[in-house]
């Protein structure tokens, strides 16, 4: 197939991630990919600033990763879980209660972040109804924050991002704090919490649980905040008898420079989303941890069980993938190569705060972020960005890295020079 037939395919029947059938964006076809590079079909290669949406943490065709699915997939690529189970999930899941705080020790795997949020949200409720309180089934969440893309997981994003109107009727309403203002790098102001505890006070008796996403908002503004609000907010959620959830669909697997966010406050959320990473990029995969307590109470309820279970719940391949990959951070020194990223970062990204269309600069760990004034023109920018040869993909106001852990200092320059210069307004005139 041509290079243009395929293009004009897509554009005529496949849709990608919010985007119109009318009036579609330009997308760039990619050929192949290895390390932080991308190739795409004409040949040109791009170095790699999004870790395909944070998840690509190794780099592409990693031999270890590589391995771990060319030998699962002669074993078998998938089988059933209701009623059998195999050694890629005992070890995956071996694998998560090791690294995860330490009350989280129950796994429940599923196919996607979007998913693993239902199935939090879920288990709260179940958890409330088991212990005789049905009336806790609401929630509360901060505004700017994101959980995915299904109803229930909707509900709890922000209500403008996630157009709430839009659905109104449709969605359950759900109860929001505003963003915490305290930023990562600040003095923590406990004023911060004020509004969440009046919220927990007035509606606890119908508060199933509180979800967040720790430290990092991520798809709904990138914003980075105090980790000492996530230490007040697990004590308020305890005073109240309310549940924390913690999304590290994003944050996990040592993007933020620990293993999972909610370490940098050295707290334990009752249940915990991981995603993204989980298989270092290599295909769908997500879990939710619970605490014994939360399980035991579930499965003492009247249904006896946990109302969930997908076709394709712990499946053999994404499994032994993700193990292969927890193997990699447990072997290789991704804690100093993700230092040497925020470093690296927080030097070459300073000089954007010096320019007038320029709002904010944030860095935290592997993660980047340059803050516009104003919103940018996606498609300019976009083929910008591929002119300059890296792929930086911004969204609204935003422009932001994460690259893959292995990216060399080289590499990561050219990213941030060319990140700068499309700040300062390269791309958009
Ligand atoms: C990406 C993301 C999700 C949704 O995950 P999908 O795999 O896209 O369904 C949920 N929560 C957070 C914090 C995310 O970043």
């Amino acid at each position: 197939m041509s290079d243009q037939s395929l293009l004009d395919f897509d554009r005529e029947h496949l849709w990608h991630p919010y985007t119109s059938m009318t009036q579609p964006l330009p997308v760039f076809p990619v050929a192949s990919a290895a390390g932080v590079r991308l190739t795409l079909e004409d040949g040109q290669t791009l170095i790699d600033g999004m870790s395909s949406w944070w998840s690509v943490i190794h780099g592409y065709c990693h031999p270890v990763l590589d391995r771990a699915a060319h030998e699962q997939l002669d074993r078998m690529s998938h089988v059933m879980f209701g009623g059998l189970t195999h050694g890629p999930a005992v070890e995956l899941g071996r694998r998560l209660v090791a690294i995860s705080p330490e009350p989280l020790d129950k796994v429940f795997l599923c196919d996607s972040g979007s998913v693993s949020v239902e199935v939090a949200l879920k288990m709260a409720l179940q958890y409330w109804h088991s212990l005789g309180k049905p009336r806790k089934h609401r929630l509360l969440t901060i505004r700017g924050g994101y959980h995915g893309d299904t109803f229930h997981a909707m509900s709890v994003c922000d209500p403008v991002n996630g157009m709430h109107s839009l659905f109104e009727g449709a969605l359950p309403k759900q109860l929001f704090a505003p963003r915490p203002s305290c930023r990562y790098d600040q003095q923590w102001q406990a004023e911060d919490l004020e509004e969440m505890e009046r919220l927990l006070e007035e509606h606890h008796q119908e508060l199933a649980a509180v979800i967040v996403e720790p430290l990092v908002q991520g798809a709904g503004g990138m914003w980075i905040y105090h980790p000492d609000y996530l230490k007040g907010l697990r004590s308020l959620c305890d005073s109240y008898g309310v549940l924390l959830i913690c999304d590290e669909i994003a944050t996990g697997f040592g993007r933020t420079g620990r293993m999972f966010a909610v370490d940098h406050a050295g707290i334990a959320p009752d249940i915990m989303c991981v995603g993204k990473a989980i298989t270092g990029g290599y295909m769908t995969l997500a879990a939710t941890l619970a605490t014994t307590e939360i399980a035991v109470t579930i499965s003492k309820g009247a249904s006896g069980v946990f109302m969930h279970g997908p076709t394709f719940m712990g499946n053999p391949l994404a499994c032994a993938v993700a193990s292969a990959s927890l193997g990699l951070l447990q072997d290789e020194p991704w804690q100093e190569r993700v230092g040497a990223i925020e470093a690296q970062l927080t030097a070459e990204l300073a000089p954007a705060r010096a320019l007038s269309t320029v709002s904010d600069v944030r860095v935290l760990g592997g993660i980047g972020v340059v803050e516009l004034k104003e919103p940018v023109d996606m498609a300019r920018l976009q083929r910008f960005f591929v002119e300059q040869g890296v792929w930086i993909r911004p969204f609204g106001r935003l422009l932001y890295i994460m690259p893959p852990y292995i990216i060399s200092p080289e590499d990561l320059s050219t990213l941030t020079r060319v990140l700068v210069e499309a700040a300062a307004g390269s791309g958009t005139s």
